[in-house]
Parts: structure tokens; C-alpha cells; sequence
């Protein structure tokens, strides 16, 4: 992008923030409570995003016989041997102040005779997931949402997508701070200046770069592009977490069906009926998520199968209805009757262990640029995450966040140049991006996905290089529009992910690569570094 000299005025707040999920609305509430004038810049409505989605809740410690060691092994455990030690006692030990933080803020968590009540999921050795019912998500975004649009130093914009970060460096200015963004507004196609001394990239991950994936559309990693691009270390991409049941039909865009479905004797077949669990793990349909996804995995690879399938018919119709009301209703809708017949699943690509490497406060490699929750690598998850973790996480960095916001001293602003579309056309063939989407998620789900080997990582690698290319030649000659931004940052994620695959010579956690199929005595993490001076 060559830069022009500033012409119109930008939009100046104390802090910026991209993305309104629970990061982005916590450091939002909590910033706007401290009167800072705050943006929350969102890529589609407020309510869109994973936090919507989440069923399970939220971890914490809460209970006299539970304690914060027992959650800390618990996280450790799951991580196998790469969490950070220090970041992972740090969110356990906050977790308790966030949830109660939540209560505050009005969220109507579940209760058991007068005490919130307490849920148990894989992995925890104790009833330390506060929930509401089994769609906390839901009630934790509708809550702060109304919570932000009553509160006056808060600016909501949104369809309004970040194209790029503004750095000192770039503008040929000392050091490398963020001065502020750019980003698409959809309802004028303009690309708009924000300037701020503060932002905080909160925009989620990156299922969307799988053919399968559970993440709403908005989880194009888009804040870990752009940090790559100003310059931040990115770490632990290659872990990525796969659910190992998400419902398969054309209709059904990423419905989870529950583990609680396996837990009630759901088995998984072949399409010939066979039940292949048997010779994966003994301990069959209830062996953990990874190894559950890999035998799901191998077995559509071996049969060249488009789905497997989950059969919980030999339960009675009022036990489905009971226990499983969404699941039962929403395959119903699709002409599916559980009680009658199995259901078609797939693995799906659900949660993004890696990102934006970032310090206890939430700091990046950029001054004046943080991350948090999902978009970040705090090192709480290490190689595999905890379930119900992701969600304390969001809160617990976006305090820390914002503490560290509060306390820094305000910069002097710099003039800021407008975005340059001098030199750009309207796109002449919009086909080759979603072409080039469609061709990017296949090949990453076949080469990439649960099961890697170095020949399938050097093919994806191979197909990346091309279509970085491509995709950079368009962005070079025409106006940005949200798919093009979004496919440019799934290629980079991409790439990241491969190169952090291609690093790591053994399976640990969620990575599993077939030639180095043994654990190394020592858990590194893998932290890539961003080339000096990258063009954009
Ligand atoms: C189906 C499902 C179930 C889950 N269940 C649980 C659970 O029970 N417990 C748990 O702890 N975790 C759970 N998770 C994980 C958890 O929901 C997420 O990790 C967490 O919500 C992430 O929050 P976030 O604020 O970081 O991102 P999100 O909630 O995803 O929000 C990201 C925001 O950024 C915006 N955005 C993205 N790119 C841009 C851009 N370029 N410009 C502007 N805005 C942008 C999006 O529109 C969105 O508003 C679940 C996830 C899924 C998908």
C-alpha cells in the first residue's frame, strides 16, 4: 500500500476495540466504567461471534473442595506439558473475581439451593463449570451487550471490518507502536482511519480456515493476521482443537452434537453399520475428544466416507426429548429422527489453541497493541485446552488489559494518512475468491487436519505459496470487500499453521503427525517470528 498524505479526518477514541465477544465487551464495560471513550469495531452484528455459541460454561473455582492446584494439574494436564505456568495459575487464581464480576453485570447463572450451581466436564477432577442451563454463551452476550449499549463513553460500530493495523514503523516513524487501524465500514464499501493511543485485538479464532468447523462465519482470524502483519510473534498455531461430532447435512451449518450423547451410549458406525471404536481405544466411544476425532478421522480418510454416524436410537423418544431438546429438535428439522435413525457426523475444527503471543497484561510485541481471548496465546492452553477454559480466559485478560490501559500514560496523537484506493478497481471476477476459499478450506482439512504427515503439510504449503499470490495480486488491484480481507487473513492463518506443523517433530496434544509419531523429552513452545519490514 503506498501512502498518501492525510486529507480527511479520522475517528479518534482513548482506546479501540475490534471484536464483541467476551474479550472485546468485557475490556469494553470496564474501559468505558473508567470514563475512557472506547470504539468496538465489529465485523457483523454485536451478538455474532463464538460467545454466542458456547454451551458448557465457564471454570472456576467456587466450591470449598475444590482449590486453585486442582484446576491449575487439571490445565496442565490437558495441556500436555506446554502451558505456561505463570499464565495459567494467573487465570486460575482470577477466574473466581470474573465470574462474580459476571454477577454484577447481571448474567443469570444456573442455581442449586440458593449457590450457583456447579457442572462437571472432561477433564476436571472437580463441579467447577458455572453455567446458564446448557447455553451460557448466549446469556453472557446478551447481557453485556445491553449492558454496552447503555453505557455513553462506549461507540459500537458495526459491519464494520479492521483491513489493517496503522504502525509507527510503517509510516516511516521511530520504533513500532500502534497509532490506530483501518477498517471497511460494509454499508458505504469506505474504508475509514481510526486512531486511538490503545487497541486491543479481541476477534476470536480461526475454525473457518477447516471445510469443517463449529466457529460461526466470523472466525476468519483476522486479529492474528493483522498482528502478524504489524509485526507480533505468533505462537502455538499447529494446535488445534477438533470436536470430534459436528452435524453433517447441507443445511446444518456447525451444530455440535453433544459428548453427552456418547456419555448416554451413543456409538459411532460406519456406513455399513460397523461399530469402529472398537479398534481404536478400549475405551471406546468414551475415550478423549483428540482421540475420538483421529479414529473418525482416519476411518473417513481409509473409506474415503463423507461422514460417519452416531446412533442414539436404541434410547427411548421421551429420553432423547428429555435430555437432548435442541439436539432432537434441530435434527428433526432436517428431516433426521434420532429416535429412528443414526445421525451423520464429522470431526470439526473448534477451537484455536495458538495466536497473538501475549504477556499477563495482555501486551503484544507492538506497543499500544494487546490481544485477548481466543485471538491471543497467553499460554493457558498449551497443547490442548481444557474445556469450559476459553471463556475465563476472555474476562480474565481483558482485566488485566484494561488495569494495564489505565495505568499507561496517553501518547500524542500523529497525523494519520487516509487509506489509498487511488490505484485500485472494482474486482472484475468475484468467482476467484470464492473459489480460492472453498479450494484453501479443503485442502487444509485433508492436509492439515487431525492427522498430519510431512508429505500432506508440504502439499498444503505448496497450494498456500500459490494462493497467497493470487490473493495478493487482488488485493493489490481492487477494492477490499469483507471476503476478500477475510480469505487474505485465512491464507496467512494457514500458513502459520503449517509452518508451526512443520516445526514440530513429534505428536503432542492436539498435533499428531504420523512420521514423528513419539513425544520429545522436552515441551518447546513454537513461536514464529515475523519477517522485519513485511510489504503489505
Ligand atoms: C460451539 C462452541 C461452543 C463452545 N463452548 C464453550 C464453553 O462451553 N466454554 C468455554 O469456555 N468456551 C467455549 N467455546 C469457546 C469460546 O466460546 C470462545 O473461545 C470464546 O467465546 C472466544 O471469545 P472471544 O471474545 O475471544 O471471540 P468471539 O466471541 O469469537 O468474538 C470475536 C469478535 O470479533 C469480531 N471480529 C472478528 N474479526 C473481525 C474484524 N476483522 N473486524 C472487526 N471485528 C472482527 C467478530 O465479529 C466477533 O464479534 C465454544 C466455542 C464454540 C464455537
Amino acid at each position: 500500500m503506498s501512502i498518501p498524505p492525510t486529507t480527511t479526518q479520522p475517528l479518534i477514541f482513548d482506546v479501540l476495540i475490534v471484536g464483541s465477544g467476551l474479550a472485546g465487551l468485557s475490556a469494553a464495560l470496564l474501559l468505558g466504567a473508567a470514563n475512557k471513550r472506547v470504539a468496538v469495531i465489529t465485523k457483523r452484528s454485536t451478538s455474532e461471534g463464538s460467545t454466542a455459541w458456547a454451551q458448557g460454561g465457564i471454570a472456576a473455582v467456587w466450591n470449598k473442595n475444590d482449590s486453585f492446584e486442582a484446576h491449575v494439574d487439571d490445565t496442565l494436564i490437558a495441556g500436555a506439558g506446554l502451558c505456561d505456568l505463570a499464565a495459567t495459575r494467573f487465570v486460575v487464581e482470577n477466574a473466581p473475581k470474573a465470574i462474580a464480576w459476571l454477577q454484577t453485570m447481571g448474567v443469570p447463572f444456573s442455581q442449586a439451593d440458593g449457590e450457583l450451581h456447579l457442572a462437571r466436564e472432561g477433564g476436571h477432577s472437580a463441579r467447577r463449570i458455572v453455567h446458564v442451563t446448557d447455553a451460557t454463551g448466549a446469556a453472557v452476550q446478551r447481557t453485556l451487550i445491553d449492558r454496552v449499549l447503555n453505557m455513553p463513553h462506549i461507540t459500537l460500530f458495526e459491519n464494520h471490518t479492521l483491513v489493517d493495523l496503522i504502525t509507527s514503523d510503517k509510516l516511516g516513524l521511530a520504533g513500532r507502536r500502534c497509532l490506530g487501524l483501518y477498517a471497511l465500514d460494509d454499508a458505504t464499501s469506505q474504508v475509514l482511519t481510526f486512531q486511538a493511543s490503545q487497541t486491543i485485538l479481541a476477534t476470536g479464532g480461526a475454525g473457518k480456515v477447516y471445510l469443517y468447523t463449529t466457529n460461526p462465519d466470523t472466525a476468519t482470524g483476522d486479529g492474528i493476521a493483522a498482528a502478524w502483519r504489524a509485526g507480533c510473534r505468533v505462537q502455538n498455531m499447529e494446535f488445534i482443537q477438533f470436536h470430534p461430532t459436528c452435524l453433517f447435512h447441507p443445511h446444518a451449518k456447525s451444530f455440535l452434537i453433544s459428548e453427552a450423547v456418547r456419555g448416554e451410549g451413543g456409538c459411532l458406525l460406519l456406513p455399513d453399520g460397523t461399530r469402529f471404536m472398537l479398534r481404536h481405544d478400549p475405551r471406546l466411544e468414551l475415550a478423549p475428544r483428540d482421540v475420538v476425532a483421529r479414529a473418525i478421522d482416519f476411518e473417513m480418510k481409509k473409506g474415503g466416507f463423507d461422514c460417519v454416524y452416531l446412533d442414539i436410537s436404541h434410547q427411548p423418544l421421551t429420553f432423547l426429548q428429555s435430555h437432548f431438546p435442541n439436539i432432537y429438535a434441530r435434527c428433526l428439522e432436517l428431516g433426521i429422527d434420532i429416535s429412528k435413525q443414526p445421525i451423520p457426523v464429522v470431526p470439526a475444527a473448534h477451537y484455536t489453541c495458538g495466536g497473538v503471543l501475549a504477556d499477563l497484561r495482555g501486551r503484544t510485541d507492538v506497543t499500544g497493541l494487546y490481544a485477548i481471548g481466543e485471538t491471543a496465546c497467553s499460554g493457558l492452553h498449551g497443547a490442548n485446552r481444557l474445556a469450559s477454559n476459553s471463556l475465563v480466559e476472555c474476562m480474565v485478560f481483558a482485566q488485566a488489559t484494561t488495569q494495564d490501559i489505565l495505568q499507561t500514560v496517553t501518547q500524542p496523537m500523529t497525523a494519520l494518512p487516509d487509506w489509498d484506493e487511488s490505484q485500485v478497481s472494482d474486482a472484475d471476477e468475484a468467482v476467484v475468491i470464492s473459489h480460492n476459499w472453498d479450494e484453501l478450506r479443503r485442502f487444509m482439512w485433508d492436509y492439515v487436519g487431525i492427522v498430519r504427515t510431512n508429505k500432506r503439510l508440504e502439499r498444503a504449503a505448496h497450494r498456500i505459496a500459490l494462493l497467497q499470490g493470487e490473493i495478493q495480486e487482488f488485493y493489490a488491484h481492487f477494492h477490499v470487500t469483507r471476503d476478500l480481507l477475510e480469505l487474505r487473513n485465512l491464507v496467512q492463518v494457514a500458513d502459520l499453521i503449517v509452518r508451526s506443523a512443520q516445526s514440530r517433530h513429534e505428536s503432542r496434544g492436539l498435533h499428531f503427525s504420523r512420521d514423528y509419531p513419539d513425544l520429545a523429552p522436552v515441551a518447546l513452545p513454537t513461536l514464529l517470528m515475523p519477517p522485519v519490514n513485511q510489504a503489505r
